[in-house]
């Protein structure tokens, strides 16, 4: 039973550490809330930012809930499968990893006072599964439906994400780019944000020089100044492997005892390479963009036969181009067919030497670039996480065309109505659904906290002026309430739907655990490393909850 100390079994490893019942299931709730608590003082358009230092001394400054989790590289096992609650919501919704993982943290520490009350893990867990159900429904008679594709509706999205993010002096010309770029690449009301939009930064220059511009542009040249400049309707060839003589991966030595050899050794490098740069010229492209390293001497061949040539181009821009162009991604140089080339309007390289640029143009698939400008590389990769999250909410909207009040108010909806769905189901399962709601209010507690208002009192408020005020919500600047939608904070509905499901997912999926076992490390000092086995014969190795 829950609370009970059990004593490790013979048939369990004794390099095991077992926790069993009460005390698993409280260490995995204080895992989940001691997760929460880092993120929760981020939350919102006041939250403070995070320093983080990694292991080479690179700092990242942010307050996006999934980038400080996963740069935290957190050990404990649940506390892992917190952190995938906020990778899902980035992949599902794009938006919210903090709020679900706030969510999260206060839906396991409500389980721990009713855990004490003698309330049932099992109890709980159907009680937050129902309440997540309704939650759902909830939001869905909340929501607005907006016409597909107004823009207006989608700037509001696009802002409201990115002053939860980034400063709000980035004013209206961040979200106005990101609208931009989601309906230049928008195919059949389908967005492919990762696909038909590519981000590069330029330190230097001011935030608002934040750019962008269709097609792709690539922050490098041509290899040799008699290689074309400019081509028009320019086949393109994309070569992910180097283009140059293999060296070996051992220590090797060639013993070169006259002139000959030496002669004969540099003489079948070149040859190598040479029959390099034909398959290339044979192919009939016209262009060819090569991920790794490019030899001067294949260079040589290429520019002779006028061929524009870039070399060390990045893995994602490799895709982008691959993806624009319908060129495919060759893994051996010597394998290049004509079926292979993709095709783009025009090719150009702008600028010379340190300040060279190629833009790639008029491809066959839709694709735009948003140029990043900000005074250090800190503020430009602020602004890529910003844009990076408002692309996917303006996607999210786009395709769902369902939006939400912002600042607390879907979530005091929610609540409202989860307390009145409490009293009707009764019983013990009344108390944790009442539980989850209180849960859902932790996002306009936290918000009024992280902006410097008393929560209680903001709380109180909120509820009260539900129903006198339409979409009532925070204002974050003065404290009072007021209508969201009206004062354009607004989230797209797949951002709280989701941030709900994974919260309470990830909730009953700990209160359900009742045994942890875990294996000792490796570097156990009375364990040979031949018999370190974790496992008896016959007995599985037990799942440890989370990635790994
Ligand atoms: P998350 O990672 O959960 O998106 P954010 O730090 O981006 O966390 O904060 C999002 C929350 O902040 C949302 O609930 C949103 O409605 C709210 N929010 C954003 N801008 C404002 C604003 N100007 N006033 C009030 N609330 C806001
Ligand atoms: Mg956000």
């Amino acid at each position: 039973m829950a609370g009970q100390q059990y004593s490790q079994p013979m048939y369990i490893n004794p390099n095991k550490q077992r926790s069993s019942g009460r005390d698993a299931l409280s260490m995995n709730i204080n895992a989940a809330k001691a997760v929460a608590n880092v993120v929760r003082s981020t939350l919102g358009p006041k939250g403070m930012d995070k320093m983080l230092v990694n292991s080479v001394g690179d700092i990242i400054l942010t307050n996006d809930g999934a980038t400080i989790l996963d740069e935290m590289d957190i050990e404990h096992p649940t506390a892992k499968m917190i952190v995938e609650v906020s990778s899902t919501q980035d992949n599902v919704a794009g938006d919210g990893t903090t709020s679900a993982v706030v969510i999260t943290g206060e839906l396991m520490d409500k389980a721990e006072e009713m855990v004490h009350k003698g309330v049932h893990p099992t109890i709980i867990a159907k009680g937050y599964k129902m309440a997540a159900y309704k939650a759902q429904e909830i939001l869905e008679n909340y929501a607005i439906t907006t016409t597909k594709g107004d823009r207006e509706v989608l700037e509001k999205i696009a802002k409201t994400s990115i002053t939860g993010k980034a400063s709000e002096s980035y004013g209206d010309y961040l979200p106005k780019i990101c609208v931009d770029a989601v309906t230049a690449i928008e195919d059949n009301g389908e967005v492919n944000v990762e696909g038909n939009i590519l981000i590069t930064q330029e330190v230097g220059g001011k935030a608002s020089d934040t750019e962008l511009i269709s097609g792709i542009m690539l922050n490098k040249g041509r290899l040799h100044s008699n290689m074309p400049k400019k081509i028009q309707n320019a086949k393109i060839a994309l070569v992910n492997a180097p283009i140059e003589v293999e060296k070996t991966h051992i220590d090797s030595k060639v013993q070169i005892s006259s002139p000959d050899e030496m002669s004969a050794c540099t003489d079948r490098e070149e040859s190598q390479l040479k029959e390099m740069a034909e398959s290339v010229i044979s192919s009939g492209a016209d262009a060819i963009f090569c991920s790794k390293g490019l030899d001067d001497r294949a260079v040589h061949y290429l520019q002779k036969n006028g061929i524009f040539a870039a070399r060390r181009v990045g893995s994602s821009e490799m895709k982008s181009l691959s993806h624009a162009t319908g060129a495919r991604l060759v893994q051996d140089v010597n394998e290049l067919e004509e079926t292979d080339l993709g095709t783009a309007g025009l090719v150009e390289q702008e600028g010379e030497f340190d300040n060279t640029k190629t833009y790639i143009k008029g491809c066959p698939n839709k694709i735009v670039t948003i140029i990043i400008h900000g005074g250090t590389e800190h503020v430009t990769d602020n602004i890529e996480r910003a844009i990076d999250d408002a692309l996917k909410v303006i996607k999210a909207v786009v395709e769902d065309g369902k939006i939400v009040p912002g600042g607390g108010a879907s979530e005091i909806e929610v609540a409202l109505g989860l307390r009145d769905y409490a009293v009707s189901i009764g019983g013990r399962q009344q108390l944790a659904i009442s539980a989850f709601a209180d849960a859902v209010e932790s996002i306009p507690k936290s918000l009024a906290t992280n902006a410097g208002f008393d929560s209680i009192d903001s709380l109180l408020e909120l509820r009260t002026k539900h129903s006198s005020i339409e979409n009532a919500g925070i204002n974050l600047n003065t404290g009072e309430t007021i209508d969201m939608y009206k004062s354009n904070i607004v989230d797209p509905l797949r951002v709280k739907t989701q941030a709900i499901k994974s919260a309470s997912e990830a909730a009953v999926m700990v209160l359900r655990i009742d045994d942890v076992l875990r294996s000792q490390k490796q570097s156990m000092p009375d364990v040979k490393p031949e018999h370190n086995v974790n496992t008896y014969e016959g007995m599985t190795p037990p799942q440890m909850p989370g990635r790994r």
